[in-house]
């Protein structure tokens, strides 16, 4: 099972969108690749920012590290999400860990051409610890976490496996 160094962004993402979408998620259930929504993400990552290249931090991989320290993530949906805020946070959690002394994130939403920046307060890296220790948690967990409400769902890759009858 994951220790601490493996929670990567996407764990961080889904944790805070569902839960049981991480406990699925690490244990191999991925069917990302089968879900219009995230080839549409992938679409618009692709068609937005293609001159920059992702960062590898191993377990996480964010878009892209300006010149001023600033991490940036490329969404496709419309507008910032807590769970898009968490993850940035981890990819900057994970940077200063290494001794890049980030400032923090940009969000990015070329649907609505947005960008909205949240710099990485001390509060922000204590939350961004916190999520790695609720994130192994839910990971760890012996039971499948709850569905969340239907209307929860919209958009879930997930969603045939938990709704199919
Ligand atoms: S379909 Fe709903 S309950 Fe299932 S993982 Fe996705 S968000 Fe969670």
């Amino acid at each position: 099972m994951i220790g601490r160094e493996d929670i990567g962004g996407v764990h961080i993402k889904y944790l805070h969108h569902c839960r049981r979408q991480l406990w699925l998620y690490v244990r191999g259930i991925r069917p990302e690749h089968l879900s219009a929504t995230v080839q549409s993400g992938e679409a618009v990552h692709d068609i937005s920012y293609s001159r920059h290249s992702p960062v590898d931090l191993g377990a996480a991989r964010l878009d892209f590290l300006d010149g001023q320290r600033w991490v940036h993530e490329v969404k496709s949906s419309s507008r910032p999400t807590d769970a898009d805020r968490a993850q940035a946070f981890h990819y900057c959690h994970r940077l200063r860990r290494l001794g890049v002394e980030v400032q923090g994130a940009v969000l990015h939403y070329p649907a609505t051409r947005r960008t909205h920046r949240y710099p990485f307060t001390p509060e922000a890296a204590a939350r961004a610890e916190e999520d790695i220790t609720a994130a192994l948690a839910t990971a760890h967990a012996p039971v499948c976490p709850p569905r969340l409400p239907r209307s929860g769902c919209r958009g879930c890759s997930f969603a045939d496996y938990c709704w199919t009858e």
